[in-house]
């Protein structure tokens, strides 16, 4: 048998999502289970207004969290729990839908720049129907460790050098760091035992131990063999940023459908029959008003 590869490589792909947003999709459906626990990273950076203007109106999740990390601009959200406000520049919100969450999503240029990330995470069958929540963090609450001379870490959720990222009640539990390495730099990153290890390039280049420098670059999506315990990364000559995502795989079925996630069809059935007869949110306020696009025909929001 051939040696497995050390690593994989998915270049991002153009998806269109919500009402009409392009944005650009990481790895998603058509990777599944690889990613395990994680199910899709969208990349929504864009330069035109009319690219993410149009947004992701009210639309139901259940089963799984997301975790929107913004660069630029800023996210506009409402949802069914009467939470209002804005995920902002360098800021993050990360939501448990659990049981059932209905919300909008609406991108918003600030000085004329919008763009940020999408990350889901999937919830272990005995956490898919739990009490739905979220978070929302500024760029203040982000902490940014210097690891080593020319290596920059954003901890978002996880922990390296015994700083701890502010995300902490995330089921799965993962590493999520926003990494910036200078020209030529070296640098090791260790990989949990049993967690599975990806990296999303969002600007300049870096490579692993290969020796080539090109192998990670912007909107490439690179996932590494099982068992990897540790990354060595070498920067490009005009640096690197990425997104480093590490998590332990549930292993369980995976019913998708749209923006739920379950384990078997039958729950998903019984999702969207719920959503479609206005019992789909648990608890508190009613469905909001233009939850359904008119027409009749039903607004599933993105995936
Ligand atoms: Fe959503």
């Amino acid at each position: 048998m051939p040696p497995l590869p050390v690593f994989r490589k998915f270049p991002a792909r153009e998806t269109i999502e919500g009402a009409g947003v392009r944005l650009h999709r990481a790895f998603g459906y058509s990777q599944l289970p690889l990613f395990d626990p994680f199910l899709m990273l969208d990349d929504f950076r864009a330069e035109r207004p009319e690219d993410y203007l149009a947004g992701f109106p009210w639309h139901p999740h259940r089963g799984i969290e997301t975790v929107t990390y913004m660069l630029d601009g800023r996210v506009e959200h409402g949802d069914s729990m009467g939470h209002a406000g804005n995920v902002t520049a360098g800021g993050v919100q990360w939501m448990t839908a659990g049981s059932g969450i209905i919300h909008q999503e609406m991108p918003k240029p600030v000085e004329g720049r919008m763009g940020g990330f999408q990350l889901w995470v999937n919830l272990p069958r005995k956490n898919k129907m739990m009490e739905p929540r979220y978070q929302e963090l500024d760029a203040s609450a982000i902490p940014e460790v210097t690891v080593q001379d020319g290596a920059k870490v954003r901890v978002i959720s996880g922990k390296i050098e015994g700083v701890t990222g502010p995300v902490r009640n995330i089921i799965a539990a993962p590493d999520f760091f926003d990494v910036t390495l200078l020209p030529e730099i070296s640098f090791t990153l260790p990989v949990r035992p049993g967690y599975m290890v990806a990296v999303y390039g969002t600007s300049g280049s870096a490579g692993f131990d290969t020796g080539r420098k090109d192998e990670i670059s912007n909107r490439t999506m690179v996932l590494f063999a099982e068992g990897t315990r540790s990354l060595d990364f070498r920067a490009g000559r005009n640096g690197a940023r990425f997104l480093y995502f590490s998590g332990k795989p549930l292993r369980e079925p995976v019913a998708w459908g749209g923006p739920i996630v379950m384990n078997t069809d039958e729950e998903l059935r019984q999702a969207f029959e719920e959503y479609q007869e206005g019992t789909f949110i648990r608890k508190r306020t009613p469905t909001p008003a233009g939850t359904r696009r008119s027409g009749g025909e039903t607004y599933w929001g993105h995936q």
